[in-house]
Formats: C-alpha cells, sequence, structure tokens
C-alpha cells in the first residue's frame, strides 16, 4: 500500500489561491454541498488558517478527507527588514522554495501592500533593479494573495490598498493577476474595495485593452517615463513593440471605457527625461486626459549609470506640468535605506 499513498499524496491539490467557483467545483467532486466552500474561502483568506483541522465548522469527516486529498500553502515570510520611515520588506518563500519580495508601507491611515507578480522580471528596463535578475517564472494567484496575508499575519496590522508595483510585470502574468486581484476584491476573501487595488504597468497594449473589458474596477498606473519614442525606446525596450501612440490609444479608450482616472509614472533620470521641455512634450501628451502624474525620482540602482535630479529640477518639472492643468505629484521615496523603493527589489536580504 504504500505506493498508493504516495500517489494520493502526489495528487493532493494545493487549495491556496482558488477562487469561490473552484473551491465549490472541489467540494462538489467530494459530494460536499457548495456552502462548505464558502467556508473554506473564510478560513483560508480571512482567518488565515490553512490547516483543516482547525476547520472547526466542517465535519470531523470532511477535515479528513481534505487533509487526505487536499494541501493549503500559502507563502511564508522567510525574512523582514524595517525601513527607519517605517516600511518593512518582506523576502517571502513561495511553494516550490523560491523567493520573492514584497513591501509593505505605512502612510497615515493608509497602509498599502507592495506585491511581485513575477519572480524577477523579463522586460528589462534599463534603469530597475528586478530587471538585473531576467524572468524566473510566473507567480500563481496564491502566491499573489499569500504575499498579502503573510504581510498581514506578520504586522498584525489590515492592509488598506494593494499596488501591483513589486518585482515582475503584472499584465505579463495577466490570468494569475487577474485572479489574485479577484480573491482580494471577493468579500469572502480579503474583501478590499477594487478601487483600492492597483495594477502598474510597463505598458502592453493588448492586456490594457484587455483589462478595460473586465468588470473590475482596480486602478491603473502606466510607466511612461518618457513622451518620444526615441529616449522611450532606450529606456523600457517593449517601447519598439508598442509604441506611445498605439500605448496612449489603449489608454485612452480604457479611461473611455472604465471613467477612471489613469496614473502615469515617470521615473525622473538626470540628463535623460527630466529637462523642462521634455516636461512640455510630456504635458502636450496627456492633455484633456483624465489622468494623473506621479514624479519617481530614481532610486538608486549603481548598476544602471542613472543618477537622480536635483531637487530643484525635480521641482521645475513637476510645475512645468501643473501649470499646464496636469496634476503631477513627486513620489516620496519610501524605504530606501533597505532597497525597498520603486524600482530597487532584488533579494538581496540576508536568508
Ligand atoms: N512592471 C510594472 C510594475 C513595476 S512598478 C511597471 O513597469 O509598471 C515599479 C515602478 O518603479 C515602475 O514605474 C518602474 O518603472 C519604476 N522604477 C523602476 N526602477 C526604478 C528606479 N530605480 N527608481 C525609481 N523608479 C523605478
Amino acid at each position: 500500500m504504500t505506493t498508493g499513498t504516495k500517489a494520493t499524496t502526489e495528487r493532493r491539490v494545493n487549495l491556496y489561491g482558488m477562487g469561490l467557483e473552484e473551491l465549490t467545483a472541489f467540494v462538489q467532486e467530494l459530494g460536499e454541498p457548495a456552502y462548505r466552500a464558502r467556508q473554506l474561502m473564510e478560513w483560508l483568506y480571512q482567518h488565515h488558517v490553512t490547516d483543516f483541522h482547525a476547520m472547526t465548522n466542517l465535519p470531523k469527516a470532511l477535515r479528513h478527507t481534505l487533509a487526505e486529498r487536499a494541501t493549503a500553502e500559502a507563502p511564508t515570510v522567510a525574512h523582514v527588514q524595517v525601513s527607519t520611515d517605517g516600511t518593512r520588506k518582506y523576502l517571502l518563500r513561495v511553494f516550490d522554495g523560491d523567493t520573492v519580495e514584497a513591501v509593505l508601507i505605512p502612510e497615515g491611515e493608509r497602509l498599502t501592500a507592495c506585491l511581485s507578480s513575477q519572480i524577477g522580471c523579463g522586460i528589462g528596463c534599463r534603469f530597475c533593479a528586478t530587471a538585473l535578475m531576467g524572468l524566473t517564472r510566473n507567480l500563481a494567484p496564491g502566491e499573489i494573495v499569500g504575499q498579502l496575508a503573510a504581510i498581514q499575519q506578520e504586522s498584525g496590522r489590515r492592509v488598506t490598498n494593494v499596488v501591483m508595483m513589486g518585482m515582475g510585470e503584472p499584465l505579463a502574468n495577466y490570468t494569475s493577476v487577474m485572479r489574485a486581484l479577484r480573491l482580494m476584491n471577493h468579500p469572502l476573501g480579503f474583501g478590499l474595495g477594487a478601487r483600492r487595488l492597483t495594477i502598474s504597468t510597463v505598458g502592453i497594449v493588448p492586456r490594457i485593452r484587455d483589462l478595460a473589458r473586465e468588470n473590475l474596477q482596480v486602478g491603473l498606473a502606466v510607466s511612461l517615463h518618457a513622451a518620444d519614442d526615441e529616449t522611450r525606446d532606450l529606456l523600457v525596450p517593449i517601447n519598439r513593440r508598442y509604441p506611445i501612440a498605439e500605448l496612449m490609444a489603449a489608454v485612452r479608450d480604457y479611461i473611455e471605457q472604465t471613467h477612471r482616472r489613469v496614473t502615469f509614472e515617470y521615473v525622473l533620470l538626470r540628463g535623460v527625461n527630466d529637462s523642462p521641455a521634455d516636461a512640455r512634450k510630456l504635458a502636450k501628451l496627456l492633455e484633456g486626459l483624465l489622468c494623473h502624474v506621479n514624479l519617481i525620482p530614481f532610486n538608486p540602482v549603481p548598476e544602471t549609470g542613472f543618477e537622480r535630479p536635483e531637487a530643484a529640477v525635480i521641482k521645475r518639472f513637476q510645475e512645468e506640468l501643473t501649470s499646464r492643468g496636469i496634476p503631477a505629484t513627486v513620489r516620496r521615496s519610501r524605504g530606501s535605506d533597505i532597497d525597498a523603493a520603486c524600482g530597487q527589489l532584488r533579494r538581496r536580504q540576508p536568508v
């Protein structure tokens, strides 16, 4: 019977990361009523209980069957670093033993979790630390929502906002990211309002169009970084495939369909894209659009060779935009002392 037991173990399915539909199908296959799936949702995502034997409102026999047939494996915290500004950077172990980073950013009442969508990234933006890793693989839905769960467990606090701005390109892992976001949004899941969830993308045009058709009101942030193709080609190589005009057309359609204000991220690199003329070009490109610009002064990644502009240059750039009616804010760098700021995630912490 040893081989039989082994085969059963191998067939055990990981329920963590499944949504209501998948869990319902699973419990019905076991001959259980559909409401068991709702109970499982609550245990897994609201109470962060992954031991079936501790799920006290399920019949004992069912708990036993679940333990035999399934697992509920969520990512675990391997290491935490705390910044002087209260930002916490997490190294999390995912299903195959590999690791990803996620960041928790407290800002008054707001507690934002910055989550990863992939292990590494394959896009290759010239100024980003994650790009130096290359792409290992996509994360599964459970590995994405599990980052949120692990962070809440470790910090003992409830996250109020989620931004998919950690490692990876969320729209290059579209299906899993959407499943994860729906679980975060679901009332039996993490119960976060869709408006508190944001996807940041380098600009994968067909997926922006797909996102516009989802009936989930998540926020969209687009990493623009330059207002002309010549500069953007150099900084964000995928611009050769999806140049600015195509990207802007997709964003315009997105706004028309969702009526949501889109954020444009713009990393400020000294002498590259930070001149008043660059700002005016950007203002012209965004004219009349329901949008907001988030300027991100470059966070140091020494290998890239880029530098951050002087404070006065950053201020001038912002003023060129706002004086032309384009709302623009400067993103405060959070957690840069522990390499947790935008573009600095690359798993350098000790394990
Ligand atoms: N791949 C997605 C999600 C990453 S979000 C995207 O490109 O939008 C992280 C944000 O930080 C992006 O806007 C990214 O371009 C920016 N970023 C990358 N490296 C940076 C750095 N060194 N300093 C400041 N911002 C950086």
